[in-house]
């Protein structure tokens, strides 16, 4: 039983209570609400709204246009069921007037006929939805309604979706919510330091955040500006920033054996490289060799952009795992990674000394079984592998070194559970998110950061150029010119396959129509998240080969893919992507003698917004750079995509998108942690108590 169990169990108070709780979220729409992070009423009052909808106001009939959303306020003449043809499509239909004109709501195919409710004439009625003209009559089609009862104006809330709960009922659950619990709730956040920062009351913030009063500015609700929004932020930085001041002090409280790395290997470290160390990658080894001999697990983030050459760095501290006589753990992020790795590490295992293993969901069972005793015999001493290495069948006897490749990619929980696998081994994380560097000490603040700001010598940036649709003859010719010199070439498609929702181009069509518009010697591969793991596996190591000229793909060839025949990339829809996303996929090309080029095709009617957020990618070659213009020119945080998250769970887009708010939460946990390091103060026991419900453990150790 958890320490949190036994002595907080009186303080539990209603806001913990689950979201079960509330009428009409049975387990199963309970657990649709826990895969976006709502577990309890509190994570639902933290549940911001994506945008809002302006129902402020609603127009006469007679002034809606045809192709405008528009609210309207009408009576009902009659409303009835009719049929197309029989058996076919169903129609409801009811006839709305107010002093102006009529409209015609209409229902296809509708499942259930609740609509008989609000057909009675004379109902008082708003309507929401798309006006369209008809036959020289207005019409809406599935619009939302709700009665009037002289309310029902306002600004509406739209969340991100949730699975079997439409967005009128998740309205109605987080209303009712928020009149029969927001009065228990107490604030976690101590009042004296939400008052030093003008931040409105919890409870006040919540209920504008869902249900904004009506004298607020659309704008400042849009761009989730509003007092209301930033107090909500606030809790959140803040309950983070005190979780990873506590997970530093966890992992700082630990004992490891001090490792001892020989004169002559800390002095010549590249002795087992064809090249030399450049300055950042040589700072960044002499910064894990002094983590090692402290006594203390080295938590170590290697931050550097796409090519700065992080694995070098990661085989000279598994080299010293093999000295010190202990085993490494590699874990990445995509199968293809793992086996890249694989084969970067074998390359140099002898002069390593290295015996390496790879393990992916790919290997067969007898094989796997095979690799499960390997690693228990202690028979390898690296082990390089995908999510699997996470496993209760993978169990080291002497784990001294897990290395975690493209960090964002995991969570804190992966980090911690292959952390149980060996006794506080070292841990070292490489990431090449581009992050400012003061965001990047307070949002990766559990770890200390060694940052490669340079690049190998020969190291070219890649050319980019934003191209229109029109021009994608061009652009195919380009394309053919450099199959024919030899190179090799990515197609990025933001989707597997074409949907009825969307006309994003998909990359199974894509591979489909370059087979036929590509002669014969050249061939086209196709790669994505839905290939079983020996088919992705077989795709790459064709195109690494050279079997395959033209990769076309989904992101899942973005991290870390390595093949120097590959010049040329061309991303499809590149709006759809993050800019460090796109920086990580252009990073795949000109990494042997050709120059990389990277295309972006431009769809035809971009927002000026979104293309001058690709002009960005064109004009800057440095990935932090890249991050800072971003951050600069949106102020809101797409940069990595986004993920819903729990309350104490944050993205990394989300933390940066108000900077400043997120530096003044990580100001404010320091200053009270240094008056009251273990919140053993009573009024910070609500604060210690979340605390300790996100760490899982006591924060008194
Ligand atoms: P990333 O930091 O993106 O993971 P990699 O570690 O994959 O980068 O390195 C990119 C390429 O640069 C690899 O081919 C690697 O062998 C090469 N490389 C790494 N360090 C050096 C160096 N100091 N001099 C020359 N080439 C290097
Ligand atoms: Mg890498």
């Amino acid at each position: 039983m958890s320490l949190r169990e036994n002595r907080y169990a009186k303080q539990v108070q209603p806001a913990t209570l689950p979201v079960s709780t509330l009428k009409g979220v049975g387990p199963k729409r309970a657990s649709h609400f826990a895969g976006k992070g709502i577990h309890t009423l509190l994570d639902l009052f933290f549940f911001i709204p994506l945008r809002y909808e302006d129902r402020t106001s609603a127009l006469t009939i007679a002034s809606c246009r045809d192709g405008t959303t528009a609210l309207v306020k009408g009576s009902v003449i009659a409303g009835r069921e009719e049929r197309f043809f029989p058996g076919r499509t169903r129609l409801f239909k009811i006839r709305l007037r107010d002093d102006s004109g009529e409209l015609e709501l209409l229902w296809f195919n509708y499942r259930k006929p609740h609509l008989a409710r609000f057909a009675v004439a004379g109902t008082k009625l708003f309507a929401y939805g798309a006006v369209k003209m008809n036959r020289g009559r207005l019409q809406m089609v599935h619009p939302e309604l709700w009665e009037d009862r002289g309310e029902g104006l306002g600004f509406f809330p739209v969340y991100s979706s949730i699975q079997g709960v439409s967005p009128p009922l998740l309205r109605k659950i987080v209303r009712k919510a928020l009149d029969d619990y927001l009065g228990t709730i107490s604030d976690p956040v101590p009042e004296t330091i939400t008052k030093a920062l003008d931040l409105p009351p919890l409870g006040e913030a919540v209920r504008q955040v869902h249900f904004p009063p009506l004298d607020s500015r659309f704008s400042d609700l849009d761009q989730k500006r509003t007092p209301s929004h930033r107090r909500l932020l606030f809790d959140r930085f803040f309950l983070v920033m005190l979780t990873i001041a506590f997970r530093r002090k966890a992992r700082e409280s630990q004992a490891a054996s001090v490792w001892t790395c020989p004169p002559e290997f800390v002095s010549n470290p590249s002795l087992c490289f064809p090249f030399k160390l450049t300055q950042g990658q040589r700072r960044a080894f002499l910064d894990i060799v002094h983590d090692l001999g402290t006594g203390r697990p080295m938590n170590r983030l290697i931050l550097g952009d796409v090519g700065c050459g992080k694995t070098a760095v990661a085989a000279l501290a598994a080299r010293a795992a093999v000295i010190n006589g202990t085993q490494t753990a590699v874990m990445a992020p995509t199968q293809v990674l793992a086996s890249q790795h694989f084969d970067d590490f074998s390359s140099i295992a002898r002069e390593m000394g290295f015996r390496p293993l790879l393990l992916t969901s790919a290997l067969k069972k007898a094989e796997r079984e095979e690799a499960y005793k390997e690693i228990r015999t202690g028979a390898c001493n690296l082990v390089i592998g995908t999510q699997s290495l996470i496993q209760d069948e993978v169990r080291f006897p002497h784990l001294g070194l897990v290395i975690i490749d493209e960090q964002h990619r995991f969570g804190v929980r992966e980090r911690a559970l292959m952390d149980r696998k060996g006794k506080s081994p070292h841990q070292l994380v490489m990431s090449a998110t581009p992050i400012p560097r003061t965001l990047a000490m307070t949002v990766y603040g559990d770890m200390d950061i060694s940052l490669i700001p340079d690049y190998p010598a020969g190291h070219r940036p890649v050319i980019t150029r934003l191209v229109e649709e029109s021009e994608k003859r061009k652009v195919l010719d380009f394309l053919k010119q450099r199959l024919g010199m030899g190179q090799q070439a990515f197609v990025i498609c933001p989707v597997i396959e074409e949907s009825e929702e969307t006309d994003l181009k998909s990359a199974t069509d894509m591979a489909a129509r370059l087979q036929k518009l590509l002669s014969p010697p050249f061939r086209i591969g196709l790669m994505h998240g839905r290939l079983a793991a020996p088919e992705k596996d077989k795709v790459m190591s064709d195109f690494r080969r050279g079997k395959i000229h033209v990769l076309v793909g989904t992101t899942v060839v973005e991290v870390g893919v390595h093949v120097p025949a590959a010049a040329l990339m061309i991303v499809e829809h590149p709006e759809r992507f993050g800019l460090a996303q796109l920086h990580q996929l252009r990073g795949r090309v000109g990494r042997g003698s050709e120059r990389g080029v990277c295309v972006l095709m431009v769809p035809e009617g971009l927002s000026e917004r979104a293309l001058a957020r690709l002009r960005i990618m064109a004009d800057n070659q440095d990935g932090f750079e890249i991050a800072r213009k971003d951050l600069e020119q949106r102020g809101q945080g797409e940069l990595i995509g986004t993920r819903q998250t729990g309350l104490g769970e944050l993205d990394l887009s989300e933390m940066m998108s108000e900077p400043e708010l997120l530096l003044m939460a990580k100001e404010k946990a320091d200053l009270l942690l240094e008056s009251d390091p273990d919140l053993a103060d009573p009024r910070h026991g609500r604060l210690r108590n979340f605390v300790e419900s996100m760490l899982k453990q006591p924060v008194d150790l």
